[in-house]
């Protein structure tokens, strides 16, 4: 919790990022990823789908001018927000550093150690305090955000994430789709995963280049790797889907030995002409249980141990 609680602090009212950008004498950043959340609507259906109780944790990742902060606060959750540019974090505090249910972290979300922020250096809490996040994410780091966040389950109950539109339909498509790719097979993966809402620019204060779309995801408390170790199932997924337009067999035979390819394919009953997109979770497990068996770790550029399954 900040240190400056104010036991009168009231909460303000919604104020157009527009007025506070002039009223801090600021402007948006750019190298920060800063589009501003200026559509009060979409500030509230990105609160409904996180589906919020009193109380709860929360974690909102760049909290900007605080927006979407002070309807989470409106929410009354115990609030942690991870602010990357240090004037916002500042003027953040100047204007909602006063509620006692806000935490502001000046940090960058994409290396934080989320156990020793949000777990007191425990990476899995009891259910009832599992912490929510809530974010607009940068565009430039949405991706590690997302995949950092999803690698936590015993931390994070659900993500509500604003995402560009594409990554977004990445993140989502199932086998078949044209845009699946590594990152759809590691988040389906991790996650009950759906679009909540579709976000166009003109929401945002400076307009995005690009049209934008809120995700929610429900951790699983574990990966669904059928008790292959995480790390392995990762490693097979990325170079399975190294080249989208080629076949399976072609990325496996690039990275790995032909033989070892053929012999893989074989054992996971892949057909050696499935395109990478074509892929299901049973399939790429199949295909990691397969190379493991095969003793492809090293080949794979993995240490013995972290081949190894997860114990639990
Ligand atoms: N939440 C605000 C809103 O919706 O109006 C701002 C969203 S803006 C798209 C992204 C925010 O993330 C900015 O405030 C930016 O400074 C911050 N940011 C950028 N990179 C970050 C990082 N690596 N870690 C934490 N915050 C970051």
């Amino acid at each position: 919790m900040s240190d400056e609680h104010d036991p009168q602090f009231e909460l303000p009212g919604p104020v157009h990022p527009s007025v506070r950008l002039r009223a801090i004498d600021a402007h948006a950043r750019r190298r920060f990823g800063q589009n501003f959340l200026a559509s009060e609507g979409v500030i509230a259906g990105i609160v409904r789908a996180a589906g919020l109780r009193p109380g709860q944790r929360v974690l909102e990742i760049g909290p900007g001018l605080g927006a979407m902060t002070r309807a989470l606060l409106a929410a009354d959750v115990d609030l942690t927000v991870v602010e990357l540019d240090r004037d916002l974090a500042g003027h953040l505090r100047d204007w909602l550093g006063g509620s006692p249910r806000l935490r502001i972290v000046e940090g960058d979300a994409a290396r934080q150690d989320w156990a020793a922020l949000l777990g007191g250096g425990r990476a899995q809490l009891p259910a009832d305090e599992k912490v929510a996040v809530v974010a607009n994410l940068p565009y430039n780091v949405g991706t590690t955000i997302l995949t950092g966040l999803l690698a936590q389950p015993g931390l994070f109950s659900h993500l509500v994430l604003m995402l560009q539109k594409e990554v977004a339909e990445r993140v989502v498509a199932p086998p078949g789709d044209r845009s699946r790719g590594s990152l759809s097979a590691y988040c389906e993966a991790r996650a009950a995963r759906r679009v909540a809402l579709k976000v166009p620019p003109g929401a945002f204060v400076p307009a995005p280049k690009v049209h934008s779309a809120v995700l929610r995801l429900d951790l699983y408390p574990a990966p669904l790797t059928e008790g292959l170790a995480p790390a392995l199932v990762e490693r097979v997924t990325r170079v399975a889907f190294a080249q989208p337009r080629k076949t399976v067999r072609r990325c496996l035979a690039d990275a790995l030995e032909p033989a070892l390819a053929d012999a893989a394919l074989a054992a996971a009953a892949v057909p050696p002409a499935a395109r990478p997109a074509d892929l299901d979770l049973g399939q790429i497990n199949a295909l990691s249980r397969a190379l493991e068996a095969l003793g492809a770790a090293e080949a794979l550029g993995l240490a013995a141990a972290a081949a190894a399954p997860a114990e639990g």
